[in-house]
């Protein structure tokens, strides 16, 4: 019997976290922090399983919504084992100290002790990390005698690091999608699925509400980038993209140098900025030890100016360049967000979006709107006229809803939970399914609501 429970993550895509229970056995999968909530509200509800075994967390990769509530569990399980691979463990050791700082802000709470740097370097050293396919057991807490349970990670073409999770045990195999992708990046390649039948897929859903028949594909949109920088920059004006620290912002960058080696963009000032610079390094680093798509290319080659050493935002102006700025979806404080309200004033620059934006973040409500209409940014601000461009492109670290489907179909998993998706996304998927396919079993599962599985 396998149960498994969201305790974030389910019908949203918010603070990943999925508890599985084997046996005896308490299987934590990732552990997330809700990007558009503060406080205890951003935590996964670690009140549904605290009278639940609870041994082992496995970490799919490094994204704040799959990993940054981890010093949280470990706080109220001090002896849960963490493993991830190691390029995750490498890449948590910059994101979980950025995040402390900001959580500082937000955390009043008596019953949530904010965590030190001191504890997560703790925490850092205690993950245990496996190499991709290379198989390690969950020992002895299986229900059977002499039974054990055997797990493995699977690369998921996502960022760096980021793994699928394949769990066997009694001869029933659960594969645990994480964020995957099924498509090239500039320098990411595809997701490598296990080469067997699961029985039970838990199955990303981030694209599921998405025509992919209205979507390019990678090649495509690069040329449609090329044409709309060239054109702001013709014009004298900036171009404003923002993206995540982590995997976004090194993919973005590959694709623009690229076209800028190739002439096909003039080279003008490119601006990074800390966080994403550390993280651009271990991609380097990392890039014969994981399949790549050219391993000898580097980010560090590519020329690039510190956007926190800028004094004066109008600097951003004076001459055409292009800002890549975290976070990806302009959340409030963070530094794209505040370029972005200086942006909006700027006739001839323009703001580009390149991936998934949640509905409640001020991204989205940028994303959505045109030049000349009226948007209120911030949740109790004044309305902002946009004079700058916007336009909207898809560079995806997810599979398409389509690869979905073709995942199912590779896998041929008996049961399908859908997870990290939103409503409509999940229905897509899950519909989808059952009409394509013959006798397989869907759940969608809400936070706190069990699936029992035979
Ligand atoms: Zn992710």
């Amino acid at each position: 019997m396998i149960n498994f429970l969201p305790l974030g993550g389910a019908g949203e895509i918010g603070a990943n976290c999925y508890f599985l229970k084997y046996g005896n056995a308490g299987i934590v999968l990732d552990c997330g922090l809700h990007p558009q909530k503060s406080g205890i509200e951003a935590l996964p509800d670690f009140n549904l399983i605290q009278d639940q075994p609870v041994d082992y967390v496995l970490i799919s990769h490094a994204h704040q919504d799959h990993i940054d509530s981890l010093p949280f569990l470990v706080q109220r399980h001090p002896y849960i084992k963490v493993i991830s691979t190691p390029q995750t463990r490498a890449i948590a050791e910059l994101t979980l100290h950025n995040s402390i700082s900001i959580m500082r802000g937000q955390i009043n709470n008596d019953k949530l002790k904010i965590y030190s740097h001191d504890e997560v370097d703790l925490l850092i050293q205690s993950i245990e990390y496996r190499a991709y396919q290379e198989e390690f057991d969950l020992k002895g807490f299986s229900s059977k005698k002499n039974t054990k349970i055997k797990a493995s990670f699977h690369d998921a073409g996502h960022i760096l690091g980021s793994a699928g999770v394949l769990i066997e045990c009694d001869e029933h195999r659960i594969f645990y999608t994480g964020d995957i992708n099924t498509e090239n990046q500039s320098l990411i390649p595809p997701a490598q699925l296990p080469k067997m039948k699961i029985n039970t897929l838990i199955l990303e859903c981030t694209y599921g509400s998405t025509d992919s028949s209205s979507t390019n594909d990678w090649r495509a949109e690069t040329e449609r980038l090329t044409t709309s920088i060239n054109r702001i920059i013709s014009q004298g004006g900036s171009i404003l993209i923002p993206v995540f620290a982590l995997g976004k912002l090194q993919e973005m960058l590959a694709v623009i140098s690229n076209q800028m080696t190739r002439g096909r963009i003039p080279q003008v000032d490119i601006y990074t900025g800390g966080l994403g610079r550390k993280i651009s390094r271990i991609y380097d680093y990392n890039r014969y030890s994981v399949s790549r798509v050219d391993p000898e290319f580097e980010l560090k080659n590519i020329p690039q100016k510190n956007l926190y050493e800028v004094d004066n935002p109008s600097d951003f102006f004076k001459n055409p360049c292009i800002v890549l700025a975290s976070s990806g979806m302009m959340i409030e404080g963070t530094s794209s967000f505040r370029l972005a309200e200086r942006w909006l004033n700027q006739h001839n620059s323009s703001i580009i979006t390149v991936g998934y934006m949640d509905p409640l973040s001020p991204g989205y409500k940028v994303a959505n709107a045109r030049k000349g209409d009226k948007i209120c940014l911030k949740e109790s601000g004044e309305l902002i006229e946009i004079k700058c461009h916007i336009e909207n492109f898809r560079f995806s670290a997810h599979a398409k809803r389509e690869g979905l489907i073709k995942i199912v179909e590779k896998l041929k998993p008996d049961n399908i939970i859908l997870v990290h998706g939103e409503e409509n996304a999940e229905n897509w998927v899950g519909s989808s399914i059952i009409s394509r396919f013959r006798g397989k079993r869907v759940f969608k599962p809400q936070i706190g609501e069990q699936i029992n599985i035979e």
